[in-house]
């Protein structure tokens, strides 16, 4: 890289012009994204397209989702909570809806990033992002979401580990309300490994879902395996052999100067186990 080279990178300049779309609803971005033919780019609190853009990323057309007041909507069903994608961390925290339909959600997201982050940030554009850091992932993985998107062709609907198709607008999230569910997350051992868990009360029993974020290049999902497990005491109970058979099966994850594969896998089943031991002491 020359001098000059570097000089730029990573700075406003490095920024060229591009046309700025400030549409008011959904059929308006969508369509402003068809008409960039691919070389445009949703915008909501802009942490990471800033970045970006001042890292070299080219873009024809910058489409700001922030007039479209639907993304910003946080929504109730009888069976599930309902998130535009603009929502930010900040309103997760705060929302009345979200503070009595998933108490242990609002709770959690007052403790990620800052203030700052979480009041540009969105949760969309962390998804997006797709860091290995980062926490909409694995939490909304654990909580079995499913993402509503928009692409050029057309709605689609699909859960939210699979990748999102390049150019997609993510037009709300939706997280089902299960009788009971319980969330917890542990981020105390970012950047090593943090892991999320959801667990509800079906007809038959208990269900439990655990995700493990920033070992991976992505965040990895597993449903426990509670067949049998009828009540909390019996879960807490189980706890020790499940969350060694969940650390198990785990594909290799990332060695890198922070710590190894082999530690990032038994510090996965260590915060497990103690996510367990808090819901039995809750319970
Ligand atoms: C100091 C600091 C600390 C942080 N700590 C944490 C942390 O602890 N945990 C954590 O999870 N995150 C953390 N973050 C990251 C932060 O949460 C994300 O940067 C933020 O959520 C990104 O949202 P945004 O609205 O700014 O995205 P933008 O920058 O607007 O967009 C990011 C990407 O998503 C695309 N995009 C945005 N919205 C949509 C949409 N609706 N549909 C389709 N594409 C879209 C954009 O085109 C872009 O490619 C931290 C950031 C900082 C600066």
């Amino acid at each position: 890289m020359t001098t000059q080279a570097t000089e730029i990178y990573r700075s406003h300049a490095a920024i060229e012009p591009f046309s700025l779309h400030r549409p008011k609803t959904v059929v308006q971005a969508v369509a402003a994204m068809a008409k960039s033919r691919g070389r445009g780019a949703y915008m909501a609190g802009g942490i990471d397209l800033t970045d970006e853009l001042r890292a070299g990323r080219k873009i024809t057309d910058l489409i700001y989702l922030g007039d479209v007041k639907e993304l910003a909507a946080i929504g109730r069903t009888s069976r599930a909570l309902v998130l535009g994608g603009a929502v930010t961390y900040r309103q997760i925290e705060r929302d009345a809806k979200i503070r009595a339909a998933l108490p242990d959600l609002a709770r959690i997201w007052e403790a990620v990033a800052n203030v700052r982050v979480r009041a540009a940030g969105s949760i969309a554009g962390n998804l997006i992002a797709a860091r290995s850091g980062y926490d909409a992932l694995p939490a909304l993985m654990a909580l079995d979401a499913t993402l509503h998107l928009e692409t050029g062709k057309g709605a689609r609907t699909q859960p939210v580990g699979k990748p999102i198709p390049k150019g997609a607008l993510v037009r709300r999230i939706e997280i089902p309300l299960t009788k009971g569910l319980r969330f917890l997350f542990d981020r105390s051992l970012k950047p090593v490994v943090s892991v999320a868990l959801s667990v509800s009360q079906t007809a038959i029993g208990i269900e439990a879902r655990a995700a493990v974020g920033c070992a991976h290049g992505r965040a990895i999902v597993k449903t426990l395996n509670t067949k049998g497990i009828r009540s909390m005491a019996e879960l807490a109970c189980a706890a020790e052999l499940l969350a060694s058979a969940f650390a198990d099966a785990l594909p290799e994850p990332v060695s890198d100067a922070i710590a190894s594969g082999a530690y990032r896998r038994r510090m996965a089943e260590v915060q497990l186990k103690r996510l367990f031991a808090s819901l039995a002491e809750d319970a």
